[in-house]
């Protein structure tokens, strides 16, 4: 589902250039939850901020669902990107939205009439728990709750992929075990493919299907998360 081959991405150009990836394969397969685990600074939020293009990479190829997202226009990328949600370690709601108009937010850009949003996103504040939160506004949210938006928001577009930027991170160990329950559901019941970013093995072991690790722009290792730790 996502390919990245020969990914490199530089920041600051020549002689001061610093190499956050270097020449990085991954491959992502098709309703997996697989997890890059790497140390601060090791490259992994350049990594999958490439992976839709929120960062541009300086070379490599970057493949969701077989098409290069480096080759396409802007138009192009826009639409692709309804197949990638992503979610963020600060959730980044906007905060003068209540739940639902948060919600709504990718569904107004793509042209949604009011009926057809909330046919959308009826399903969604159910899947994430949310039905009696959605006249409220992010202030009046707990940490999690605030994370549950924001998937409900990642999953408004039909994503078939979602990206996960150090999710859990901002959490505390319960509302992390519930926000993972939630993405293994979604996983599960709606077929998403999961990356996800963690420095935390814990989140590895408790969902990803394999586990990549990085280190100083390198993919070291990659492996499958075998059932000595997936077991609870
Ligand atoms: P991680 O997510 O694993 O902490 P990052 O991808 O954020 O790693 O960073 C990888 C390397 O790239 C680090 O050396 C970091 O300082 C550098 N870096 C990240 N973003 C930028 C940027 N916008 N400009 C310059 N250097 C950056
Ligand atoms: P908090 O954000 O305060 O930690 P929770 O994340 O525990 O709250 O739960 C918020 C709401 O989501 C509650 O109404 C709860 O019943 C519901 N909920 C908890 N876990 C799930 C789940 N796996 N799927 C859907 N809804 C859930």
């Amino acid at each position: 589902m996502i390919q990245l081959e020969q990914l490199s991405k530089f920041y600051g150009s020549d002689h001061d250039a610093i190499c956050a990836l270097n020449n990085v394969d991954l491959t992502v397969p098709k309703g997996s939850i697989t997890g890059v685990i790497g140390v601060s600074g090791a490259g992994k939020s350049t990594l999958i901020r490439c992976v839709n293009m929120l960062e541009r990479p300086s070379s490599g190829r970057v493949l969701v669902d077989g098409q290069d997202l480096t080759q396409l226009d802007a138009p192009a990328l826009r639409k692709a990107r309804h197949d990638i949600g992503m979610i963020f370690q600060h959730f980044n709601l906007l905060d003068s939205r209540t739940v639902y108009q948060n919600i709504a937010f990718p569904l107004e850009l793509m042209g949604f009439d009011k009926n057809a949003m909330k046919e959308r996103i009826t399903p969604l504040l159910e899947l994430t728990g949310l039905s009696d939160k959605k006249d409220r506004y992010p202030s009046a949210l707990s940490g999690g709750q605030k994370q549950r938006v924001a998937i409900a928001r990642a999953l408004a577009s039909r994503p078939k992929v979602l990206l996960c930027d150090e999710a859990t991170s901002a959490l505390d160990p319960q509302t992390t075990s519930s926000i993972l329950e939630l993405l293994r559901e979604i996983n599960q019941e709606l077929g998403l493919t999961i990356l996800l970013i963690t420095h935390e093995m814990e989140v590895v072991k408790s969902i990803c299907d394999s586990v990549a690790l990085i280190s100083g722009g390198e993919l070291v290792e990659t492996s499958k998360v075998g059932p000595f730790f997936t077991a609870p």
